[in-house]
Order: structure tokens, then sequence, then C-alpha cells
């Protein structure tokens, strides 16, 4: 950039003390004026009837100075004639003079002597077929043959459908050998370089199929081809003698390279979706430029060069809008495109400050234009690269988000996962705790219900029992004498009952004391149980030291028989408790009846007391029978 500022300042400073001379002067071969385009030893004039001779040309008195280093003369139907008087040197060197547009239809160049004589012709031009005498060359090459002469005037005849403009230069054959060297070879490689562009993206656009490569690709192309034909290598290798090609090669090339560029940059920089202001513009320029391409042929002469330079102004403006309103700095792609566009217009600016001649020519400012191209081209390539770049890191940044999600969603999902785990845990201990806490309930219940039971049945017990003797008490012996009535009604048998009353047990109470007579009548009462579980009966305590025996199924007979067995029994039975008696004797009244269907019991009890009233009374340790009939005691 330093360098390209420099060269600017250089080139103002000398545009402005450009000497713009009045009349055309003298050019002697002189090695120091080599490269230097001649416009300002140039005279004009103009031959408006186009086929004047030579011979009346030479004899025209209006002859203009041309005063800029390249005549220009633009787009005119007519016939251009340029004068230079040419003066030898003192050494003798082989001189050419240089035209290096190509763009000429028909070149004469005349070599005159001072007497009039014509030494010299040459006649070259894109629309005349190269001869054996040309020098062939992409340059128009013009052999300066001074002869005898010190002096010559070359008269060059400029007829053209393009611009007529005539850059020509003085070389000496060495010197200008070198300079084409360097420049051919500068150029090969411009071309080279811009050729491994178009191929390298070619390549990227079979891989990514990204249509913004083609419209890269073809700007390339249009490019190279209008270097190609501007330069005079298409003329010179790819069409020559092509005259329907080479009149109209430049502009194809220039509306292609307008319409592939526009095209890129606009997709380049995404104008249409970013809504640029002059979009309606940009498209005109684009598809005018295209169409203009493919109707080349139709277009009238004047208009394909001011469309040219109309279409290509207004693709350059809007390619510096689009660049001011969009232009950021964090826009890598962008930052690069922008430089791209930078130096294309320096290049451009160069290009034209050294076609104005406001520097002298050599090879590097002749190369202005083209390096500052390829530069460009290399630039929007690498902005081409880095949008490949940062799409990519777009999409890396996206899958990353992506599946920064996805992996919130899944430890989201693993959370709950978890919490839905420790919940249903929780329940299950909950519900563990409850059934734990039932089971503990149950067995708790299930122990308080036995040991309820065992009470219940304990206290039942123990209101069936008495306590002392462990026989059945007087209460159950109501409940038993009521249902063994019940029974015998419902059979029509005979019922008897056994009152057994221990003979003078208030001596043995007063005698040994209560507790041996408790004694005692524990004594008793197991004696007289076992006598009569033996027989499949019960005893009760009535109460006091009386006893009950309920027979069933008996006769009267059979009782007896075993109240007898128990009073001997009895009699037999010594004791052996230290404080008590040794012996006892009980009397034993028993009765019988077939109960009447819902007879009471006590009558019977009533009956068998009086049957014990009668054992007693007939003198103790007896049985006593009650019969109904007789109602008579029976010893
Ligand atoms: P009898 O031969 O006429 O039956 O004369 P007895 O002394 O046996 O009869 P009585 O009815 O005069 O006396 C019964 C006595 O039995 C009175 C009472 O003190 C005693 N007795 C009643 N129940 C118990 C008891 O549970 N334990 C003791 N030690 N004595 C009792
Ligand atoms: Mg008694
Ligand atoms: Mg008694």
């Amino acid at each position: 950039m330093a360098r390209a500022a420099l060269l600017l300042s250089v080139l103002t400073v000398s545009w402005l003390a450009a000497p713009l001379s009045a009349s055309a002067q003298l050019v002697a071969l002189d090695t120091a004026l080599q490269g230097r385009y001649l416009g300002e030893y140039l005279s004009v004039w103009v031959d408006h009837d186009k086929n004047t001779p030579l011979r009346k040309v030479v004899q025209q008195q209006d002859w203009q100075p041309v005063g800029e280093a390249i005549p220009n003369f633009g787009h005119t139907a007519s016939v251009y004639w340029f004068r230079l008087d040419v003066q030898a040197a003192a050494e003798s060197k082989s001189w050419l003079l240089v035209n290096s547009n190509p763009l000429m239809d028909y070149l004469d160049v005349y070599g005159v002597s001072e007497e009039g004589d014509v030494v010299s012709h040459y006649a070259g031009g894109s629309q005349r077929r190269t001869t054996e005498q040309d020098i062939r060359h992409r340059h128009n090459l013009i052999p300066v043959h001074m002869g005898e002469h010190s002096l010559l005037s070359y008269y060059i005849r400029v007829e053209s459908q393009h611009s007529v403009q005539l850059p020509l230069t003085l070389w000496s054959l060495e010197g200008f050998l070198a300079w084409d060297e360097m420049t051919g070879v500068l150029t090969a490689a411009m071309l080279g370089a811009l050729f491994i562009m178009l191929l390298y993206n070619l390549f990227l656009y079979t891989t990514l199929r990204d249509p913004i490569y083609l419209a890269y690709i073809g700007s390339v192309f249009g490019f190279m081809m209008l270097q190609v034909s501007l330069k005079g290598f298409g003329l010179r290798f790819l069409w020559p003698n092509q005259f329907a090609v080479s009149s109209v090669a430049v502009f194809v090339s220039a509306y292609a390279t307008i319409f592939f560029a526009t095209t890129f940059a606009s997709w380049f920089m995404q104008l249409k979706e970013r809504g640029f202001r002059f979009m309606i513009v940009l498209d005109i320029t684009r598809w005018s430029a295209l169409g203009s391409a493919l109707l080349v042929h139709v277009l009238p002469d004047m208009m394909r060069m001011y469309l040219m330079v109309f279409l290509g102004i207004s693709a350059v403006t809007m390619g510096i809008i689009a660049i001011f309103t969009y232009y950021r700095s964090d826009d890598r792609p962008i930052k690069i495109f922008t430089m791209g566009w930078i130096v294309l217009l320096i290049g451009a600016l160069l290009f034209l400050m050294n076609r104005l001649g406001l520097v002298s020519v050599n090879v590097w400012t002749e190369q202005t234009l083209s390096v500052g191209s390829v530069l460009e081209m290399i630039l929007f390539s690498m902005a081409l690269g880095d949008r490949i770049n940062s799409e990519k890191e777009q999409k890396l940044k996206a899958k990353a988000v992506l599946l920064h999600s996805l992996n919130a969603e899944r430890e989201e999902k693993q959370r709950i996962l978890l919490s839905e785990e420790t919940a249903r845990k929780a329940k299950e201990k909950t519900l563990q705790i409850r059934r734990d806490a039932n089971q503990r309930l149950e067995a708790e219940i299930e122990e308080r219900t036995t040991e309820l039971r065992q009470a219940t049945e304990a206290l039942s017990l123990m209101v069936q029992k008495d306590p002392l003797t462990g026989t059945y008490n007087r209460h159950h012996f109501n409940e038993s004498i009521h249902a063994a009535c019940r029974r015998a009604s419902e059979t029509r048998a005979e019922l008897c009952l056994m009152m057994v009353d221990v003979d003078h047990f208030k001596r043995i109470n007063d005698r040994y004391g209560h507790l041996a007579g408790d004694r005692c009548l524990i004594q008793v009462a197991g004696v007289l149980r076992s006598l009569v579980q033996g027989e499949g009966a019960e005893i009760w305590r009535f109460g006091g030291e009386e006893f009950a025996v309920i027979l069933e199924h008996r006769t009267l007979l059979q009782a007896q028989q075993l109240a007898e067995h128990m009073r001997a029994s009895l009699e037999a039975t010594s004791f052996a408790d230290a404080n008590g008696p040794r012996h006892i004797t009980v009397s034993i009244g028993v009765a019988g009846l077939v109960p009447r269907p819902n007879q009471r019991p006590e009558q019977l009890v009533d009956l068998a007391d009086q049957a014990l009233y009668a054992a007693k009374h007939s003198g103790r340790n007896k049985v006593c029978l009650f019969e109904r009939e007789g109602g008579q005691h029976l010893a």
C-alpha cells in the first residue's frame, strides 16, 4: 500500500509537470528515449475522406501537435495520420518503432526522406493478414531504416473501428528484446497465476457445487481473455487472421468479465439477501453485460465501446457503494473482498495514469493493472476460501450448540429419570415401612388377640371354676344342670343328681383351723373328682363343704352304686396332712327323675338335698336315695 501511495504521489507530480509541447519536435535515435511514449513528438492530421494518398498527406499544411503521450481520439469514422520526424544518431544500431495497441484495424507506416521519397512501407493491423516481411509479434514492430538519410519522416496511417489510440514507442533492438522478454515472462506468469486460480476454483466447484465458484471462474476467465486480447496475445496466438473474432474479442471479454464479476460480488456479499438499495441497477448492469456479450455482433461499433465503459463504471460504482454500505471490520470475508477491490482500483488508476503518459513506460508500470488484477483475483479466491472456512465454523458452531442442547436435554432427562427413580424408591420405602408397620400391627394385634383370648379363656375358666378346689363352681353347676335337664327331657332319659356333704366339717375347722379345713376340702375334691371322672361324669362345688355330681344316662341304681363307691373310697382314704384330719367321711343324697319338657332342675336339687338330709339324719357316712313314689329314704 505504501509503495502504491508513493507511486501515486510521484504520478501526480509528474502529471503537473508534464510538458505539453505546442509543436512536435524531432526525435533522435537515442537510448534515453527508449520505451517512452512518443505522443509529444507526433503531429496529427485528420483525413475525413479516408483515402487521401500519401503524396497529398505529405503536402498538408495543417498538421497539429498531438500534445499527449498516447494520442487518443476515441471512436471516429475518420482516418488519422501521424507524423514523426526521426533524426539519425551517431552510433549505428537497429531501431524499432513499436505500436503496443493491437486493437488497430489498419496500420500503415511510410518512411519518407527529406526529398520526398518513400523509402519504407509497413502494412499491419488486426484486419490484415500477416505477411512474410512482418516480424511476427503481438505488437506492431516497425523497423527504422535510416539508410544514408540523416532525417526521415514517418507517416503513420491509422484506420480503426476501435478508438484511435497510438501508444508508440521507440526502441533499440537490444532494449526492446530485454523489455519484451521481461514483459512476456511477467504476462505469462500473470496468466499462469490466473489460470491456476481458475483451475483451483473449478476443482472447488466440482466438490462444493456452489455456483458462486462458477461466477468467480467466469470472471477470472473473462479477465484472462481481456488481458490476452488487450496485450495482443490473442491476435498473435489464439485468433490470428480471424478478423471477426479479433474485432469483438475485447468487448466480449470485457462484458463477460463485468457480468461474472458483478454476479460474483453480488453473491459473495449477499446483496439481495441484505436488501441492497441499488440491486435493480446492479441487476440491470449485470444482465446488460451478459446481453451485450451475446449480442456483440449486432451492436453498432460505437455502442460497443460506450456500453463497455458505461457498464464498467456502473459495476465498479455499485461495488464501491456495496462495500461502503456493508463493510464491517469484524466481517473477515468482506474485509478481504474490499482489499481485493481496492487493489483492483489502484491497479486501474495506475494503468490509466500510465496510458495518459503521466509516468514513463517500464516493465513494472506497464504491468500495474495486471499485477493488481492478479492480486485481486488471489484475494477474492482467499475471500472465497475464507467463506468456506467461516461457513464451516458456523456449521461447527451450530453443531456444537446442537450438541450442547442435546447434552443439556440428555442431562435433564437423566435428572428427571434420577428424580423419578428417587421418588420411586422413596415410594417403595414408604410402602415397605407401611407394610412393615402393618405387619407389626397385625402381629401385635394377633398377639394381643391371643393374649385377649387366653385372658378371656382364663377369665371364663375363672368364672366357671372354684378357686380353692379347682372344681367347677356353683355358677357353672346352675348352667350345667339346666342343660342336662333339657337334654334329659328331650330324650326322655333319667337324670340323676348326687349331693355330697363332708360330715362334721365345722369341727375340723374348729380343731385344725380354717387353712387346714381348706386343705382338707382340696383333698376331698381331688378324691371325688378322680372317682367320678373315671365314670365319665363331673363334680361341682355346690357351696361350703358340699359337692354335687350330675349323672346322665344312668339309672338311679347305678347312681346309688357310684355314690356308695365314693363314700366307701373316702372313708378308706387316709390323708397325709400332719396338721389336719387323717380320715373324713361324707354323706351322700341321691335323687333321680325323668324331667318333663320345660321342667326346671330346682326340683331335682331339692330332692337330692332332701336325700342328703336323710343321710345326715340317719347317722352320717351314709348314702340315701330319694324316690318319687314313696319319697322314702334308703339307707
Ligand atoms: P354335719 O355333720 O351336720 O354336716 O355338721 P357340720 O359341722 O359339718 O355342718 P355345719 O353346717 O354345722 O358346719 C359347716 C361348717 O363348714 C361351717 C363352716 O364354718 C364350715 N365351712 C364352710 N365353708 C368352708 C370353707 O370353705 N373352709 C373351711 N375351712 N370351712 C368351711
Ligand atoms: Mg354342710
Ligand atoms: Mg357337713
